[in-house]
């Protein structure tokens, strides 16, 4: 039996991952869940998995979480009582606990980072849902994963089917799970895309693009924030630079896709021009089955695909007009060092003020060009990890510092 940790247990990952554990018990069973204040979804989840521990991110709540554990005596003895800890430490201890063979990564944004820092420094498997993690800090992971000898197994579903056509090639040993080595005999790789919210509007029409519009996803049900990075398809610009970091292969030869049906999960060519895809349904629960099962595969109930059902599977490229997010990706990809720290960190701000209805739409590209064109100048090609996270928080503050100044006036006027 495999021992489970969940990073982030109550999100759209977290869930589904439970989901998986729920169905398959003789071969999961959960040590330790982590989340960031829902205390009633996480409740449930103790209920259901009697985890050995569980932190939360706002410590604060821990008196609350103790509390509503204890009315639930004598259903949870106090015997069996998880160990409560809280706060950053807390959730790198959960992240490095002991008993953990897997550790599922679905915090959202680079708060997932320190604890998959943690989890790699303790030797476990990670099945990295948490992007933006490698994106911030590409260059200080990888090293330590061959340190520690961790293996990453991508539970985002483009790159896990990747890895999956990468599987059985004899060449794959060489270069799998993660550690930016390139991969001999892999030419190409093509990431598919729905083209998210916006995939049928006209670059004019997204000036009316507001919250509501942008949350809904067509093809995936996901947490809020990566439905509005799949709005501006800037998901698909971190998973270009995730793609790199994973299989070790130049942005020349990694390129985006439109394929509104979301039927094939992304494509590798190899040397041979031969083109393997991997297809199905769109539903999170396999890539992330794939990662806890592997290298096994296990029998499920779940949705089996036909293509006759589907009908027609089409293919567009991405219009960069209307999305310059792929292009600032591609961009901060090539510059490299702390360059896609700056990236993510403020596209992580952008989206939270959008989110909270301070920005528009269409402001989110601008503010992250302003951050990284700002940034060259004192672009660090070898960061450490202290200094990634001085960057991040920089970029979080400058962010906020443009849209107090008003973005338009800032955009106009240039970088000085
Ligand atoms: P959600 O917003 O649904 O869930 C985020 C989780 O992180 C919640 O458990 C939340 O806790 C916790 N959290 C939030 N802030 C913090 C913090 N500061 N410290 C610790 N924990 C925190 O996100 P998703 O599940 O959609 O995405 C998670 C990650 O997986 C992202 O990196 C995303 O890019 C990636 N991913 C997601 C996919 C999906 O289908 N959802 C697909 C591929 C990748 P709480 O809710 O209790 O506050």
């Amino acid at each position: 039996m495999k021992a489970i940790s969940v990073l982030g247990s109550t999100g759209s990952i977290g869930t589904q991952t439970l989901q998986i554990v729920e169905e398959f018990p003789s071969q999961f069973k959960v040590v330790a869940l982590t989340a960031g204040r829902n205390l009633t979804l996480l409740v449930d989840q103790i209920q259901r998995h009697k985890p050995e521990v569980v932190s939360l991110a706002d410590e604060s709540l821990i008196p609350e979480l103790r509390e509503r554990l204890k009315s639930l005596s004598p259903e949870i003895p106090l015997s069996e009582f998880p160990e409560l800890l809280g706060g950053k430490d807390g959730l790198n201890q959960a992240a490095s606990w002991d008993k953990a063979d897997l550790v599922v990564t679905g915090i959202v944004g680079c708060a997932g980072l320190l604890p998959t820092l943690a989890a790699i420094k303790a030797g476990k498997d990670l099945a990295l849902a948490n992007k933006e993690t490698l994106i911030a800090a590409g260059p200080v992971v990888l090293p330590q994963l061959k340190i520690s000898g961790s293996r990453l197994l991508p539970a985002d579903s483009e790159h896990s089917a990747i890895f999956q056509c990468l599987q059985g090639t004899p060449w794959i040993e060489n270069a799998r799970l993660s550690t930016g080595v390139p991969t001999p005999g892999l030419r190409r790789i093509q990431l598919t895309a729905s083209g998210g919210a916006f995939r049928e509007w006209s670059v004019e029409d997204l000036e009316k693009a507001t919250v509501d519009d942008a949350t809904s996803h067509p093809n995936w049900s996901m947490g809020r924030k990566i439905t509005v990075d799949s709005a501006t398809l800037m998901n698909k610009g971190l998973e270009v630079i995730e793609a790199h970091y994973l299989f070790g292969i130049d942005y020349d030869h990694i390129e985006i896709v439109i394929h509104p049906q979301s039927i094939i999960h992304s494509m590798v060519e190899l040397s041979d021009s031969s083109v393997l895809a991997q297809l199905g349904w769109p539903d999170m629960k396999l890539p992330i089955l794939y990662c806890m099962s592997w290298p096994n595969r296990f029998e499920t109930p779940w949705k089996r695909l036909n293509l006759t059902d589907v009908g027609a599977l089409t293919f567009l490229s991405p219009d960069t007009k209307k999305y310059p997010c792929v292009e600032l990706a591609y961009s901060a990809g090539r510059a490299g060092g702390t360059m896609p720290a700056v990236l993510n960190a403020a596209n992580e701000k952008a989206v939270e003020l959008f989110l909270q209805e301070k920005i528009h739409f269409l402001d989110i590209p601008k503010v992250i060009e302003l951050a990284c064109e700002r940034h060259k100048r004192d672009l660090n090609y070898h960061p450490n990890l202290e200094e990634v996270l001085v960057v991040d928080s920089w970029a979080r503050k400058f962010v906020d510092e443009i849209v107090e100044k008003g973005i338009s006036q800032q955009f106009h006027q240039g970088f000085n």
